[in-house]
């Protein structure tokens, strides 16, 4: 049994151990629920408020602005459709990019079918929203801009300070999807002026199925679960207590190790670019050199764009687990990724990347087997693709 090499961490990441230890609790012996009045209920009220403030002190947010979700898709849902829903569909119009993931786009899709208007901005060949292009969308009905902070796919960091600005001097509201940032950006939902933030645990060494929406106090949204009227009528159902105690300790642990753990990754990533610019001159790196988030890379292979299914297998069989940049779920997987398009790449090169993103439980020995076996196994397929080539 070879020891497997985890390189997704943009898609989720191992439970961290501590946040293991801290759920523990609640998996076996306490089990109240949090609007109960008896000690167990009260127990539990008090661990889930403990995670409010846990989160709300990674992002600098009060922790009565955070409104607890089961996933990071959910929060964005609630974010868009709740703050259209706040008005007729013939006076709203959201304002987004072409590059965010599923959970927003479809979304807008959704809103759109029922009547909201939706602009999608582009992107450079970087994999970046030029603000410029924010302020020519705004019209008197836009209700929402809504940008993520660091894309899910290259790992490009989003001007989300600028791009708030831009919408409060029109007036708006400005929402992002920060699921692959949380925990890896400093965020500061105050200095940057963020009135609402889609955050998920299981991207941050917590458990899957559990996320938070930060709503900025006086920001009105129509809920779109009803019932029991829990987190203030926002989203109501029996909150999922060890879950919320993981994120909890998650955002915690991200706060403290964050900065040094940033820079570690950094370093890791920067010596596989620098291994492969040397020993594999046909690969690139798509997307801004810089900013970027620290230990996302998303590669192509000149020529080899078809291959990028075969490439990823090739690596599984030997034991590292990486994403293809394409598309978000293997049943999508040999299509064209939508954010490679909107960053101008033609549908063969947008499917054919290659995405190895590091975390916390990454090593430099990781590092070392990934650059001992990558060269070959992109090498490996050469044959095959220039056979098809000449079909
Ligand atoms: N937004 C972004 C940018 C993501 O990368 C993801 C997950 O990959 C989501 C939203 C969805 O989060 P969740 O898996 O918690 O629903």
């Amino acid at each position: 049994m070879i020891d497997r090499i985890y390189l997704d961490n943009a898609a989720t990441t191992p439970l961290d151990p501590i946040v293991a230890e801290a759920m523990q609790p609640w998996l076996e012996g306490r089990f109240g629920n949090p609007s109960s009045l008896h000690a167990s209920g009260r127990l539990a009220r008090e661990a889930v408020e403990q995670a409010r403030h846990q989160v709300a002190a990674l992002l600098n947010a009060d922790p009565g602005e955070l409104v607890f979700t089961g996933s990071g898709t959910e929060a964005d849902n609630l974010a868009l459709v709740g703050v259209a829903e706040s008005f007729a569909p013939g006076d709203c119009h959201l304002v987004t990019s072409r590059i965010e993931h599923p959970a927003v786009l479809s979304t807008c899709s959704y809103l759109a079918r029922r009547g909201v208007e939706v602009t999608f901005l582009p992107v450079g060949a970087d994999g970046i929203v030029d603000p410029a292009a924010l302020q020519g969308s705004l019209r008197q009905t836009t209700r929402l801009v809504s940008v993520m902070a660091a894309n899910n796919v290259t790992g490009a960091v989003q001007p989300i300070t600028e791009l708030a600005r831009i919408a409060h001097e029109h007036g708006t509201l400005f929402h992002t999807d920060a699921v692959q940032a949380v925990g890896k950006l400093p965020l500061d939902v105050l200095a940057q002026s963020i009135d609402l933030l889609s955050l998920s645990a299981h991207k941050l060494n917590g458990p899957q199925g559990v996320g938070a929406l930060f709503l900025r106090k006086g920001v009105e949204l129509e809920p779109l679960v009803h019932g029991g009227g829990q987190e203030r009528g926002l989203r109501s159902g029996t909150e999922n207590v060890s879950g919320l105690v993981g994120l909890g300790r998650a955002a915690e642990l991200a706060r403290v190790t964050l900065a040094e753990e940033n820079a570690r990754l950094v370093l890791l990533a920067e010596r596989i670019l620098t291994d492969l610019a040397s020993r594999l001159p046909h690969a690139y790196l798509i997307g801004d050199r810089y900013r970027r988030l620290p230990g996302h890379l998303c590669l192509g292979f000149q020529g080899q764009e078809g291959e990028a299914i075969r490439l990823l297998l090739t690596l599984d069989d030997l034991g590292i687990a990486v994403s293809t940049g394409s598309a978000c779920s293997a049943q999508h997987a040999g299509e064209p990724s939508s954010v490679l398009v909107a960053m101008g790449f033609d549908p063969v090169r947008a499917r054919g990347s290659l995405r190895i993103t590091l975390g916390r439980f990454n090593n430099d020995a990781d590092v070392c087997r990934l650059l001992e076996v990558l060269p070959e196994a992109v090498e490996s397929l050469r044959p095959i693709t220039s056979h098809l080539a000449m079909t």
